[in-house]
Parts: structure tokens; C-alpha cells; sequence
């Protein structure tokens, strides 16, 4: 029978890190703390696998990772009750994660050829004589460092691509869940088992640090804010790059001419999925008001029904990082002082470990509930005048991950105005699972991409190459040039673009 721990902080025991469920404390699984060596050691085993995974070539790459992809989706079930067991998760939502990771793997493998693959350029008039090659390459060896709260989905967004550009990884997976971590390595080395393509070191933020100076050639960091100003000074002692995927306080905005029955479904879907532990979970609302009390009514009626347990079949798991729980009661607790009603939920909805929902209105708008990232099952539902005022307060914030605009007119032009990387219009979170459409923020959301095009390219870089085809009719680049060369030159860039 597995050991039961006290629930809350993972433990170190003997060198190794132990896993187990926040709210039962039963133990998942043990994993060796990796040393300072053993994280350099990793680092360069992975340079020279990366050289053999390059060797590979895109078909083969695509073949291998395409048999991951399969065999992830063939024991999908066994994933998502690992990652229920360790995190937590509601096992519904396990499998939602599981299968937007799948999607992702899927689409890096069958896309980088085409995305990073050489191609001819153009040539313009001053460079006629020649013709320009463009291929993105591999970086070499990425270190992957992941969050607790979709530890599938969130760490494959930038393995899956990184693998697929022909690069190496180690990843750190968070402390909180390293079994769900280990499990994907392990099943990537049952298609890649010749070199260690795809390695694993675990422990604490000592190891991320550990590995950000260990060599590699890039960091895509998935965490906090806070942590991902930590890895970027950690990465500037050696000039090494970083993709920072951090934290949000994402908005939906409801027009008058919403749906209201479906914007509420989506705004509890959207703010209370996974207990309300997502980077781009609803957070805030703002509602025009005729149809404010509507919207408020269908929230409260449908966040009422929500089950809340350790049941892997109940909506909302428990909260799997204590200190959590403290951030979610003094967000409430602040919010109700300073003149706030809870319509759902409220101060007594804090249950260690589990937080039920809870529906905030009347939230002054310098409230930390309105401003600052809860990460809970709470949402803060504000009445506006007009779509400006909504834009305006929305776009009042210093994240700007993702966001959701319910109504129809306007509706994309209201997208588009919104400050973040991602808007889902009527829906909310979908372009997470949407693999053609890069993923990331802007201000203390981060920087960079996963997914998509630009999610290829963000682990790869850019070649250029030239080639002469023929001599020059208008030497540029030489010394061999004459006055009367240069006489030409004027006169053919003054015909070909002058006259203005
Ligand atoms: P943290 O920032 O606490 O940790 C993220 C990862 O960084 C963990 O693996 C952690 O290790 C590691 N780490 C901690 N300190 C350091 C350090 N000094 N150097 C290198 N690595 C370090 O985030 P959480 O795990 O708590 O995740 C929740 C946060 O992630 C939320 O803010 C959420 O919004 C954000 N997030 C953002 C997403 C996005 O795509 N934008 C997606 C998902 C989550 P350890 O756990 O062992 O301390």
C-alpha cells in the first residue's frame, strides 16, 4: 500500500523528491534530486544527442514523434489518473489537457519541415545576381522548465516544438509534479530509446536555476511572474535566451447583444476549471449593464451546481499548492471589506484544501481580487456603461496573457483592442488547444511564443545564405567597382524607387 504523507509541500526525503495527492496525502511516486553535476551532465549528454536527433532528419523526427503522439493518445486513461493522483485534477479535466497536448504534438511533428525547412527567397534589383537560401535550424539543447497546474499540456507546448525543430531538451518539471513528468519522458524514450533526446531532472527551483546555467542555448520558462524575473537575471549571466510564459489576470467582456445563457457558461468553465489554477483562466468580467443582472443570475446558477472534492469525478479538485489558499482568502477577505458581495461562495468557501466557488460583485476596482492573480475558483464580475469603459478597465493591467469577448456586432473588433496575446470570442481558453495559433503574452504575461509557426521558430534560428548565379551587372560589393558603376547605381535606384 502507498505511504500517506501529510498534505501540502512536496518532501525531500533521502535525496529524493516525494510526490503525492494535496489532499490525501497519499504517495505517487519518489524521484532523485538532481545535483548541480547531474544537471550539467544531463546538459551535455543532450548536446551530443541533439547532434544525432539532428542526423535523424525531419521525416524520421516527424516518424518518431508521431508514434509519441499515438502512444500517448492509446494511454491517455493512464495518463490522466497519474495526473489526477498527483496534482489533484478532476479527472475530466486531465483528459481535456491530455488531448490538447496530443493535438500539439501531432501538429509540430507533421508542420516543421514545411515551418523550418530551406527554402529559395526573392531577390531584389541591387541583388539580382544572386539567389538567397532561408532555413531555421536547431538551437541545439532546451531547457524546459514547467508549471504544477497543467503539467501535460503546458510543458509539451514548447517540448513537442523544440523536439520537432530538431533540438534536445532537459526539462525540470514543477516539484509538485514530477511523476506526470517522468511519465512523459519515459514514454518518449519507448520511440527514442537510442540517446537521451529527451531527458528529466527533478527538485526544487534550485535545479531550474541549476539548469539555466548549465549551458543550454535557450529557456522556455512556464511559471509565475515572480520566478520568470528570477530565470531571466539567472540567464542574463551567460547571455542565454529566454521565452517567458507567466502569470494573467485575463478578462471577458459581455456586449448587450451576448448570449448571456452561453457567456455564462463559459465565464464558470473559464474561471473555475482545474479549481481556477490556470494562466489563462477568467479572473474578472465586465458586463454592460442591461445585461448585468441577467449574466450575474446564470453564473451564480450554474457555479452553484459545481461539485468540489477529492472524487476524481468532481468538478473542482482541491487547491495543490497550499500556500494558494492564503493568496485565494486574502483576495476574498480584502475584496469583502472594502465593500464587495459574494452572489456565490465567499469567506467561508475557504475549506483547505479545496475552495468552493465563489461569485464577487461590487469589487472595488484597486481590490487585489480585481487586479492581481488569484489563482482559485473565484471570479469578480464588474457592471460597465459601454464597451469603451470595458475595454478601458480590461486593458488596465500589467498581464496580458489571454481574454474572452462574448457578444456579436463587435465582437472581434472588441478582441482586437484588448492588450494580451489570445482572445477567445464567444468561448473562453479555446486557443490553447488550437495548434496552428501561437500561444503567449505581453507585460508581466511574458514573451515569446509556443505553438504554431512562430512556436517552431522560437526554437530554432535563422540561416541565410546567398549564392552568386551570375556576375554582376551592378557591382556593389567590391572594390573593383568604377566611378561609372557607381554613376549607374544612382541612375537605376533613382528610376526604380525615386520620384516621389
Ligand atoms: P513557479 O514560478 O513557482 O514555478 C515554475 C517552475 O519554475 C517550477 O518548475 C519551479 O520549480 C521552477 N523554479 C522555481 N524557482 C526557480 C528558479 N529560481 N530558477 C529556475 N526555475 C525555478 O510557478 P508555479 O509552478 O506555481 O505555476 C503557477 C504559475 O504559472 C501561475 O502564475 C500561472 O499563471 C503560471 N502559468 C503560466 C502559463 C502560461 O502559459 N503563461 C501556463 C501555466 C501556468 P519548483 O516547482 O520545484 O519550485
Amino acid at each position: 500500500m502507498a505511504a500517506i504523507h501529510v498534505p501540502g509541500q512536496p518532501v525531500i526525503d533521502d535525496g529524493f523528491l516525494v510526490s503525492s495527492h494535496p489532499a490525501t496525502g497519499v504517495e505517487v511516486g519518489r524521484f532523485p534530486v538532481a545535483s548541480g553535476d547531474r544537471t550539467r551532465t544531463a546538459t551535455a549528454a543532450a548536446r551530443d544527442a541533439g547532434r544525432w536527433w539532428i542526423g535523424l532528419g525531419h521525416a524520421e523526427r516527424r516518424r518518431r514523434l508521431l508514434r509519441w503522439c499515438s502512444l500517448i493518445a492509446d494511454r491517455m486513461t493512464e495518463l490522466a489518473d497519474l495526473v489526477n493522483r498527483e496534482g489533484g485534477k478532476p479527472v475530466a479535466d486531465a483528459v481535456v489537457e491530455i488531448a490538447a497536448a496530443v493535438e500539439h504534438i501531432d501538429w509540430a511533428a507533421r508542420n516543421a519541415k514545411r515551418v523550418l525547412g530551406p527554402r529559395r527567397t526573392r531577390t531584389r534589383l541591387v541583388t539580382a545576381e544572386f539567389s538567397g537560401h532561408l532555413e531555421y535550424q536547431p538551437l541545439g539543447v532546451v531547457a524546459v522548465i514547467g508549471p504544477w497546474n497543467y503539467p501535460v499540456v503546458t510543458p509539451v507546448g514548447s517540448i513537442a516544438y523544440a523536439l520537432a525543430a530538431g533540438n534536445a531538451v532537459v526539462f525540470k518539471p514543477s516539484e509538485y509534479t514530477p511523476a506526470t513528468g517522468q511519465w512523459l519522458v519515459d514514454t518518449f524514450a519507448e520511440v527514442v530509446g537510442e540517446r537521451p533526446v529527451l531527458q528529466i531532472v527533478h527538485g526544487t527551483g534550485e535545479v531550474g536555476a541549476a539548469l539555466c546555467r548549465s549551458g543550454v542555448d535557450k529557456v522556455a520558462f512556464t511559471g509565475s511572474t515572480r520566478t520568470g524575473r528570477q530565470v531571466m537575471a539567472t540567464c542574463a549571466e551567460t547571455l542565454t535566451p529566454v521565452l517567458i510564459e507567466a502569470g494573467g489576470k485575463d478578462a471577458m467582456i459581455v456586449d448587450d447583444d451576448a448570449d448571456i445563457e452561453a457567456a455564462a457558461e463559459s465565464c464558470v468553465w473559464g474561471s473555475m476549471t482545474n479549481a481556477g489554477q490556470s494562466c489563462i483562466g477568467i479572473e474578472r468580467v465586465y458586463v454592460l449593464d442591461p445585461v448585468y443582472d441577467a449574466f450575474v443570475t446564470a453564473v451564480v446558477e450554474r457555479a452553484g451546481r459545481l461539485t468540489v472534492g477529492d472524487d476524481p469525478g468532481d468538478h473542482l479538485g482541491p487547491i495543490t499548492m497550499p500556500g494558494q489558499i492564503e493568496v485565494i482568502r486574502r483576495h476574498i477577505d480584502e475584496a469583502l471589506a472594502h465593500g464587495a458581495r459574494a452572489v456565490l461562495g465567499g469567506a467561508a468557501a475557504v475549506r483547505p484544501p479545496f475552495v468552493h466557488p465563489t461569485v464577487l460583485v461590487d469589487v472595488p476596482h484597486d481590490c487585489a481580487a480585481a487586479r492581481e492573480e488569484t489563482f482559485g475558483p473565484t471570479v469578480v464580475i464588474h457592471r460597465v456603461s459601454t464597451i469603451d469603459e470595458a475595454l478601458a478597465r480590461t486593458n488596465d493591467s500589467r498581464y496580458g496573457l489571454g481574454g474572452s469577448v462574448f457578444g456579436k456586432r463587435r465582437a472581434i473588433a472588441i478582441a482586437r483592442r484588448i492588450h494580451s496575446g489570445m482572445v477567445s470570442v464567444n468561448s473562453a481558453l479555446t486557443f490553447v488547444g488550437f495548434s496552428e495559433l501561437p500561444f503567449g503574452g505581453m507585460g508581466d504575461s511574458g514573451f515569446g511564443r509556443i505553438h504554431g509557426e512562430d512556436g517552431l521558430r522560437e526554437f530554432a534560428r535563422a540561416k541565410s545564405i546567398t549564392q552568386r548565379r551570375a556576375p554582376s551587372v551592378l557591382p556593389t560589393m567590391t572594390f573593383e567597382r568604377t566611378a561609372a558603376d557607381v554613376a549607374r547605381i544612382v541612375k537605376v535606384i533613382r528610376l526604380r524607387y525615386g520620384r516621389h
